[in-house]
């Protein structure tokens, strides 16, 4: 029998399943420096969609179990993040705000950059890396029309 191998360990490109579940947090955040209306403190619903895939030779009729990879999603992005405010613990002015916030009780969720859309889609793909083995792809959902997408190479 034929051992399953997971896309993202070949680097290859064939015929694959991807599977894909979304979880949703809300959070503050604020882009310091930003030119627009984010260098406001504001916030998102965000939707994360966690992507994963498997070569369709490997012979299983099931990638990965939704129900699980729901749990490991909400356990590594949703619990962390969810009713926080996110900041970026080189910002000296995100760095108060959260003092603040934390000192009010409040959660806080630190980051060591900026929180944009992009950063936060790498991040979460590395955070989620280790638990979930053929992970492709983890999209971060800021509105309705607008995301940032981080995918293995
Ligand atoms: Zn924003």
């Amino acid at each position: 029998m034929r051992k399953p191998r997971l896309v993202a360990d070949l680097n290859l490109t064939y015929d694959m399943t991807t599977v894909t579940k979304t979880v949703k947090f809300d959070a503050a955040h604020v882009l310091t420096n930003h030119q627009g209306l984010c260098k406001n403190l504001h916030g998102h619903t965000y939707r994360v969609d966690v992507s994963v895939a498997q070569d369709d030779g490997a012979g299983g009729d099931m990638v990965i179990d939704f129900k699980d990879l729901k749990r490991i999603a909400e356990e590594v992005v949703s619990s962390r993040f969810d009713h926080a405010f996110i900041f970026n613990t080189d910002s000296p002015g995100e760095r108060e705000i959260a003092a603040v916030v934390e000192r009010n009780g409040m959660r806080v969720a630190p980051i060591p950059f900026r929180s944009t859309a992009e950063n936060l889609s790498r991040l979460f793909f590395d955070d989620l890396k280790p638990r979930i083995p053929g992970l492709v792809a983890v999209k971060v959902w800021e509105t309705a029309d607008s995301c940032a997408e981080y995918r293995a190479g």
